[in-house]
C-alpha cells in the first residue's frame, strides 16, 4: 500500500501536456491557452469621449459660464472632420472620436444648448472624460498568457483584441468503463438484485468539468471476455478509467482480465479512505486508472488523482497540496494509517471564517452525502484526535471547477 502523495506522483509523472490545436474564439470557454493571445488592434483606436456632452478646448474654460459656437457632431462610429477653433465646441457622444484641437469633454448635465450655441456652466480639469488611444491595450500587447483557462470575460477580451482564432491544448480523451453484473444504466429495466450505475455518467461529467472529452464505453459484466472486449474500445484515448472490480474479491476481474491483455500494473493499493483499491498501470499504449466501484470512492479518487492527471495533460500546474483550510465543525477521533477524505459542509462563522462540518454518515456508498458536500476534509494518516474549532485542510468541491 503506497501513500496518496506517492500514488499522485506516479500517476501524474506518466502524462505530458498534449499538443495544441486551433479553434474558433467562440469555442474557447474553459479551454487552456497553448500560446499567448496578442492584440491585433489598439483599443480605443483613437482618443474618444467617455460621456455624452461637448468636446471643448480647455483653454476656453478659464472663466465660466461661457458660451461657445456649435460647429458639428461626433457620434460613436462617426467623426467630426474639422478642428475645434477658439470659442467653438463639438457635440459628442460616448465612444465618439475627440475632434482635433479639443482636449476636454464637458458633460451634457453641465451645459445648456439652443442647437446653435452651448453654454458651459462647469468643467473639470484638462483631459476630463477623454479616453486616450490605447487606454485598454495596444496592438502587439500580450493580452492573455499561455496556460490560462479561458473565462467568459477572457473570450470578450480576445474578441476586443480582434483575435478570432485561438491555439489551445487538445482536450484529453478519457475512456470510461464501468464493471459489475449488478449494474444497469439509468432508466433500463432492472432485475431484482440490480442497481443503477452512477459512476460512468458521473465520471464522464467530471471529465467534462475538468476540461476533457469523455467517452463512456458502457457497463461490462463481471466476465473476463466482456471486460477485455470493452476495454479494447479505449484505443486512441489518453487514459482509460475503469470503475469497479479493482479489489480482491472473486468478481474483481479488472487486473486478471486485462493482465492477460498485457496490463502492466504500477500499483494497486493506496493508503486512503475512501478509495483503497485503486489500480494504476499501462494497457498497451494507454494508461489505465482503475477506480473502486463504490460511488463515493470512485468520485473522491477522481478528485484526488484524475483531476491532477487531466491538469497535467492540459499543461496546468498540478496542485499536490489541498488548497484551503477551515475550522472543524465537530470533534473527530484519531485517524488510522489511511489518509481520510471526509465529506463535509461549509458554513461561515460570525467573523466570516469557513467552518467544515463532516457528515455523520461517511460510508463510501453514500452518494447523497457526496452530492451535498461542499468540501472534503483531508486528514493525514495517524492524525491525532481533533476538537471542534481546530484547523483542518479542505479540498473545495463547490464553485471550484467553473469560473466566469
Ligand atoms: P466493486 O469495486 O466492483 O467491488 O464494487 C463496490 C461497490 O460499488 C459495490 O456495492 C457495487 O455494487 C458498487 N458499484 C460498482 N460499480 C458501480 C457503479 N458504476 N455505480 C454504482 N455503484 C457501483
Ligand atoms: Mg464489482
Amino acid at each position: 500500500m503506497i501513500s496518496v502523495a506517492e500514488a499522485l506522483e506516479r500517476i501524474t509523472s506518466v502524462f505530458e501536456p498534449l499538443a495544441a490545436e486551433q479553434i474558433a474564439l467562440a469555442e474557447g470557454l474553459g479551454r487552456v491557452l497553448a500560446e499567448d493571445v496578442v492584440a491585433r488592434v489598439t483599443q480605443p483606436p483613437a482618443a474618444v469621449s467617455a460621456m455624452d456632452g461637448y468636446a471643448v478646448r480647455h483653454a476656453d474654460m478659464s472663466s465660466l459660464p461661457t458660451k461657445l459656437q456649435l460647429i458639428g457632431s461626433a457620434p460613436a462610429g462617426g467623426a467630426f472632420d474639422g478642428t475645434v477653433t477658439p470659442g467653438t465646441a463639438v457635440r459628442i457622444f460616448t465612444g465618439g472620436p475627440v475632434p482635433d484641437a479639443a482636449d476636454t469633454i464637458v458633460i451634457q448635465e453641465d451645459t445648456e444648448s439652443d442647437g446653435e450655441t452651448v453654454t458651459i456652466a462647469a468643467c473639470g480639469p484638462a483631459g476630463d472624460f477623454v479616453r486616450p488611444a490605447g487606454l485598454d491595450f495596444r496592438a502587439g500587447d500580450v493580452g492573455l498568457q499561455s496556460g490560462r483557462v479561458l473565462t467568459a470575460r477572457d473570450i470578450g477580451f480576445a474578441a476586443a483584441m480582434n483575435v478570432p482564432w485561438l491555439r489551445v491544448r487538445r482536450r484529453p480523451r478519457i475512456a470510461i468503463m464501468s464493471s459489475g453484473d449488478e449494474l444497469v444504466n439509468p432508466g433500463e429495466l432492472r432485475g431484482p438484485n440490480q442497481i443503477v450505475s452512477s459512476n460512468g455518467i458521473s465520471l464522464a461529467a467530471f471529465v467534462t468539468a475538468c476540461g476533457g472529452t469523455p467517452s463512456n464505453l458502457g457497463i461490462a459484466a463481471d466476465d473476463e471476455r466482456v471486460l477485455t472486449a470493452m476495454a479494447a474500445g479505449a484505443r486512441g484515448a489518453d487514459l482509460l478509467v475503469t470503475s469497479g472490480g479493482a479489489s480482491v474479491g472473486d468478481h474483481d476481474l479488472v487486473q486478471k482480465a486485462l493482465g492477460k491483455e498485457g496490463l502492466q500494473v504500477d500499483f494497486w493499493k493506496v493508503a486512503m479512505r475512501p478509495g483503497k483499491p485503486l489500480i494504476f498501470g499501462q494497457l498497451g499504449e494507454t494508461p489505465l486508472l482503475g477506480l473502486p466501484g463504490n460511488p463515493v470512492s470512485s468520485l473522491v479518487c477522481a478528485v484526488v488523482f484524475l483531476r491532477p492527471a487531466l491538469a497535467k495533460m492540459l499543461g496546468l500546474g498540478v496542485d499536490t497540496a489541498p488548497a484551503a483550510t477551515a475550522a472543524l465543525g465537530r470533534d473527530l477521533p484519531a485517524n488510522d494509517r489511511r489518509q481520510d477524505y471526509l465529506r463535509a459542509t461549509l458554513s461561515y462563522d460570525g467573523a466570516g471564517e469557513p467552518v467544515a462540518t463532516p457528515f455523520t454518515k461517511q460510508d463510501s456508498s453514500v452518494l447523497s452525502g457526496l452530492a451535498h458536500a461542499d468540501c472534503l476534509i483531508v486528514r493525514a494518516p495517524d492524525a491525532p484526535s481533533a476538537a471542534s474549532g481546530d484547523r483542518v485542510e479542505v479540498i473545495h468541491l463547490s464553485g471550484s471547477l467553473f469560473s466566469v
